[in-house]
């Protein structure tokens, strides 16, 4: 192991640091070698070593410190070399062990840091998409509970429901519908003020319509840091609509939750003490490797209605009673297999509890004003820059901007372009208002600041060269 994981690990430090071509130029040289015949006799471990550290070089571009597409960003060291050690001594969440109660204190840890009170128990999945499926699950649950039916074993009833959320939030939240059986056109697209936030007025309005229609209003989402310009809904208001029409209240915090340790932004999250479930990716802003992200509820139970696989003989079976634990196959730990959709899972929470304990509050806190910061630079940068211009006042770490231009689309499409084929940088792009914008989204811990005015000057270099024809 030592040997292996030893080799492993030069050689991704090699990569770290090392300029490289982009893989996508290079497709020739690993294309032929990942793409080889099955084997029907095996190389053997050493042989297989060789091949993958030789691959390592040909990885994606995420971890490097000019990537800034999306919200992803590679993994920092001590989540990744946890998740390492969980992987061979705790390969199950499950069971007795100090990993299990990591998952534990970890999520209550999580909750604490991402301001959610006390009572909030919570559960991890692999990503934004599982968690909000959680969520959603649990509010659809507790919604047609409170008409009488119990949804996860007698379906929707011939009831229809509508779930509520702004044209900026997430497609997870669609697709979560679709899985629910909600039916992706009954997520009612709320549409945006100026600052890409839910527009109250014609949410209540939305609601009212489906109440005279017979349909069940079931979920109000509210996103606390949008995906395409890290807006944060007005979630006070979301809350309290959600209560008089006897919603649940779901907020979708798997990029932005943690902005709120910023104290310049932590007001805009006023309201989230209303929260029935919420998520966040530990995998986006607080740099563990991908593959986990977490909700919140305030009583676990309803996920386990929603999401029980019940009893079975091949499980339960094994379990002596709670105060007779005396090997780790004698109890499961905390159940978490059914608050969600996995039973195999591998004990994610140890990520988040050694980040958190490398880095403390004050040092994620430090991390996370850090790339608001950037954000607010390059805004800023654009705004002085008398051929660049800003599109959003960033709440968090996105920043959209562009170079102005008399065909100002079509030119930053191209400028996109050509940034991403002739510097290393990697920003990617949204639509602000109909407008094309250059999106960097700074959660990226190996960015410095230097880079983030290399792309500002890029974007003038090469918007100049563009505009000149
Ligand atoms: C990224 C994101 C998701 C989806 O998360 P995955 O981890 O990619 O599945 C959901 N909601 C928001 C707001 C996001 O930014």
């Amino acid at each position: 192991m030592q040997e292996f994981l030893g080799r492993v690990g030069a050689e991704l430090d090699v990569f770290l640091t090392s300029p490289r071509t982009d893989p996508a130029r290079s497709m020739p040289d690993w294309s032929k070698r990942v793409n080889g015949e099955l084997p029907v006799r095996g190389l053997g471990a050493d042989a297989v070593l060789e091949e993958l550290v030789d691959l390592i070089p040909y990885g994606n571009r995420v971890s490097d410190p000019g990537f800034w597409a999306f919200v992803t960003a590679g993994p920092t060291t001590t989540p990744l070399a946890a998740f390492t050690a969980g992987m061979v001594a705790s390969p199950q969440r499950y069971l007795v062990s100090a990993f299990n109660q990591m998952e534990e204190v970890s999520l209550d840890w999580l909750a604490r840091l991402c301001g959610l009170g006390s009572d909030m128990k919570g559960v991890y999945s692999s990503g934004g998409s599982s968690a909000n499926l959680v969520g959603l699950g649990g509010g659809r649950q507790w919604a047609y509970e409170q008409i009488g039916v119990d949804v996860a074993k007698e379906g929707m009833f011939g009831r229809r429901g509508a779930i509520y959320a702004s044209s900026e939030a997430h497609h997870t939240i669609q697709r979560s519908a679709a899985a629910l059986g909600i039916g992706r056109s009954w997520v009612r697209s709320i549409p945006c003020d100026a600052h890409q936030r839910i527009d109250t007025d014609a949410l209540r309005l939305a609601i009212e319509a489906d109440v005279a229609d017979g349909v069940l209003p079931v979920c109000v989402v509210g996103t606390a840091g949008t995906t395409n310009t890290g807006a944060i809904d007005p979630l006070r208001e979301l809350g309290e609509i959600a209560a008089e029409f006897g919603c649940w209240f779901h907020v979708d915090g798997a990029y932005g939750l943690p902005g709120v340790l910023d104290a310049r932004v932590a007001e805009r999250y006023d309201g989230l003490e209303l929260v029935d479930s919420v998520t966040v990716d530990p995998h986006k802003w607080l740099g563990a490797p991908v593959g986990i992200a977490a909700t919140f509820v305030r009583d676990r139970s309803i996920l386990h209605r929603a999401f029980t696989q019940e009893p079975a003989h091949y499980l339960e079976g094994s379990f002596t009673s709670q105060d007779d634990i005396e090997v780790s196959l004698d109890h499961m730990g905390v159940e978490y297999g059914d608050f969600g959709v996995e039973l195999s899972a591998p004990a994610r929470g140890v990520m988040v509890w050694s980040i958190l304990l490398e880095l403390g509050i004050d040092g994620m806190t430090e991390r996370i004003v850090e790339d608001i910061d950037r954000a607010r630079l390059l805004t800023e940068l654009a705004r002085e820059h008398p051929r660049l211009e800003a599109l959003t006042d960033p709440d968090l770490s996105i920043a959209c901007v562009r170079y102005s231009a008399t065909d100002s689309d079509n030119l930053n499409e191209e400028l996109l372009r050509r940034i991403l084929r002739e510097t290393d940088f990697m920003p990617s792009s949204t639509v602000v208002d109909g407008a094309f914008a250059i999106r960097p989204c700074f959660i990226n811990a190996r960015t410095t600041d230097e880079l983030v005015r290399g792309l500002a000057e890029a974007m003038v270099r090469l918007g100049d060269e563009l505009a000149a024809g």
